[in-house]
Formats: C-alpha cells, structure tokens, sequence
C-alpha cells in the first residue's frame, strides 16, 4: 500500500488531524494489530483507496531536541511515504524548526501537501492564505478539532497517490527479499558481503525521481533484488528513535518483499526485539528465512544454548529454514539462496482440490474433531484459495476449535512440507 506521512513540528495538531481522519465514518480503520505498538502506522481508506497514514508525532514523548526530531520525520517521510502532509500551526505561522522541515522536504522529491491547521476563525483563515508563499502549492485549510476540512484535504491526497504505491510488488522479475533484524546483528554487513562477492545489477535511474532504494545482486546464477536497502545503508537515525524507526523500516520492507530473511545474532540471548520483528514477518503473511550471524564468534557450549533457545523460543516458526552463517568470515552465506528458493516455493505452492480433500478426509477419519455439547462439527470440504503465503479455506459444519486447526496445520506441513512458508487456514461454517 502507499504511504502517507503526516509531519510537522510538535504541537501543530498532527496526532488530532490523524485521529479526524481515522474517526470519520468514511474511513475504514483498522489499528493494525502487535506491530510497533507505538500506534503510529494505521491502514485507512477515503473513497476506495487504501493507505497507510503514519503518525509521526507518535513518538514525540520519547525522543529528545526538536532539531533531531525534526529531521528524524523528514527522513521518515523521504524514506518511507509517497505523499507527505506537512502540517503547520496557522495560528502560529512558520517558525524556524518549520523552515528546517521545509527544506529537507523539499530535497525529498515527493508531494508534499501544505496542510494549514487550527484554522477556527476568519483571522486565521487571512493568516493561512499567506502560506501560500512557501511556494508548496494551496494550503489545505483545516480545523483538526473542529473537522473542517479533513474531506478535501483527503481528496487531495488521494489524487496524489501514485497509481501503484512503493509498497506494490510486481508478480514478475527477480524474487524480492527484505534483509531484516534489530540494529548491529549484522545486515549492511552481510548485505556488504553479497554485493561484494557477487554481480551488482545497476539500473538505469535515470528519469525517475526516486532514490535507489533497491539493490539488485547475482546469487546462484540468478538475480534477487533486496528491497528497501537505503535503510540499511543509512545508518545516522541508528541512535535515537531507533526502535521506532526500525520498525518503520521493517514494515515497509516486509510490505514490499515476498521473503524475509531475519537475522539473528548468534553470540546474543534471542531478544524480545527479534522475536517482535519475528511476529511483523508473521502478520506480513511474507516467506521466512532465518539466518544466524556472527558464528565465527561463537564456541561450542554457546552454540549449545543457542540450539536450547532456539526450542524455547522459535518453536512457533520452527516451519523456516536456518542457515548459520558469518557476514565477516563469508561462512555459510552461500547457503542463504537454496534456503530463499525452498521458502519462496513454498510461499507459491497451490495443492489441487481432489488431493486436499484426499488428505483431509483420511485424517479427518482419523481424528474427528473432539465432541462439544454432543454435537460434532465436520468438515465437508476444503479449497486453497490463494498462495502467497497458501491460504486454505475449510468448510465445516460447525466452530473448528482454536487446537484442531492447529493440527490441521501440524498434518498439512508433514505431508505437503510449506517450508519457510506460513499457512493461513480459514473456516466456513456451512449447514
Ligand atoms: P546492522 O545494524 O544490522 O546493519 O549491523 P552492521 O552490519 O553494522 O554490524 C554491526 C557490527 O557487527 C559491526 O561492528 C560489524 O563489523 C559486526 N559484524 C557483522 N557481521 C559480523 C560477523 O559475521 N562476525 C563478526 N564477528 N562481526 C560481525
């Protein structure tokens, strides 16, 4: 989906004009569950078209000077968003920490819609026109509180959206893979290595105006292209704000791949951190690889309680292939591409209806679903209606307990395999 970043200095009303826009009846809003839990990245639709609204001033409270603040959302918006709402305090007019804003914007080639808030009364309304000086258009004149506004402010995003946002993925061309994991385990030195070793596919960008936020590079004989690799690049805004940015970073990448390669450290404890970045790969229904870093560093009884904290802790996706491996040393990082094809074969695989229903039916035989109130739920038919990950949709005839889909699940990885793919499974009750 395509990205709309909503920046501004503190104070202007970001968060409220984030909340009007949500709040109207219009706008399907759904809080997209478990991902930053920083409530900033909202999905939101206005007249058919979906995108994600990002609330920059979400994480105000956490960080420290308004300079860097300030620069850390310009870059937020020129890395991430297709279109950019600059909102400013009309009752205020532009400050200086807004002319800074307005000058990195500027360099962002992306279109930036003045948006002109707290206007309530006809003297600020005087006040907002004189925005148009800054040379970014009209302002769009708003009351954030009040309401006024937000429909034809959200017109004109809409309109500025681009046809196909950052975030689509096309079905053809080289596999895309997002290289993703908390900061230091070891990405743009791995990503160093591959391009270092291995033919850099370079593009022609000439034209376009965006920055070359993807590299293409030869693996195996093949080309894969790992997405939003100027995130990895770009290693300034790894000090504050981090987490917050990270995982920004890390949506907008998963949004954008069909794999993701995690990476791990295997000198660390596994974090609350990598598992959470775990879990966006899950919710991003993306094909998973799991790669550890760093064995060069590690001996024998670590490596012991790593494979102790592995069970522990990633029996949940113990579905994904492993490759250990050392950016540093090169160790392993030949086996990164057979672990990409396995899952992203998995990722595409369709199983026919006829061997679906043969699987089902001998299990189901088998084991019924257990009994409940002395009536018994069957299952009467089953399709996969979608790969990419492979979404199987079961129709019953009553409730398929939380515990029964899961075993479903548990047969259909044994006899079909699905590695380093996620299996979604859907029920249809039918009488
Ligand atoms: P990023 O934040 O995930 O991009 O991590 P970096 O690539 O910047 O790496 C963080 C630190 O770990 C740097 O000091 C690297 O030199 C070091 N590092 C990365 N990979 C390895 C590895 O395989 N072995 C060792 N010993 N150090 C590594």
């Amino acid at each position: 989906l395509p990205v709309v970043a909503v920046v501004g200095r503190p104070n202007v009303g970001k968060s409220t004009l984030v909340n009007r826009i949500l709040g109207r009846r219009e706008a399907v809003v759904e809080d997209t569950p478990g991902v930053t839990r920083d409530r900033v990245f909202y999905e939101a639709e206005w007249t058919g078209h979906d995108f994600w609204l990002v609330d920059t001033g979400g994480w105000e409270d956490r960080v420290q000077g308004i300079a860097y603040r300030v620069a850390e959302q310009a870059e937020i918006a020129i890395d991430l968003a297709d279109v950019v709402m600059f909102v400013v305090d009309a009752t205020v007019g532009i400050t200086t920490t807004d002319e800074q804003l307005l000058k990195v914007l500027r360099k962002a080639k992306r279109p930036v819609l003045l948006v002109a808030n707290k206007v309530d009364d006809a003297r600020t309304e005087m006040e907002a026109a004189a925005l148009w000086n800054l040379g970014l258009g009209q302002p769009h004149v708003v009351s954030a509180t009040h309401g006024r506004g937000s429909g034809d402010l959200l017109d004109a995003v809409v309109a500025a959206l681009p046809a196909e946002g950052r975030g689509a993925a096309p079905d053809s061309g080289p596999r895309r893979v997002a290289l993703v994991g908390r900061p230091n385990v070891g990405k743009s030195s791995l990503l160093n290595k591959l391009a270092g070793e291995n033919r850099v596919v370079v593009d022609d960008l000439a034209g376009t105006t965006r920055d070359p936020v993807d590299e293409k590079i030869e693996l195996g004989g093949e080309v894969w292209t790992f997405v939003d690799t100027a995130g990895i690049r770009r290693r300034i805004l790894q000090t504050q704000g981090a987490d917050f940015y990270a995982s920004l970073r890390t949506r907008s990448a998963l949004d954008r791949a069909e794999v993701a390669v995690v990476l791990l450290e295997a000198s660390e404890p596994i974090s609350t951190q990598d598992l959470k970045i775990i879990d966006m790969v899950l919710e991003s229904g993306r094909a998973l690889v799991l790669a550890f870093n760093k064995w060069d560093l590690i001996d024998e009884e670590r490596r012991h309680q790593l494979e102790r904290e592995i069970e522990k802790d990633l029996g949940h996706v113990a579905w994904a292939p492993r490759v250990n491996l050392s950016a540093r040393t090169g160790r392993h990082t030949d086996k990164l591409v057979p672990a990409l094809k396995i899952a992203l074969e998995s990722w595409d695989t369709r199983i026919p209806t006829s061997r679906l229903n043969a699987f089902l039916g001998t299990l189901v035989a088998a084991h019924p679903h257990p009994l409940r109130g002395g009536k018994q739920s069957r299952i009467l038919f089953a399709t996969q209606a979608r790969t990419r990950p492979p979404r199987i949709v079961i129709f019953a005839s009553g409730f398929l307990e939380h515990g029964y889909r899961r075993f479903i699940e548990r047969r259909l990885r044994e006899d079909f395999g699905f590695e380093g793919s996620p299996i979604e499974i859907g029920v249809r009750i039918r009488e």
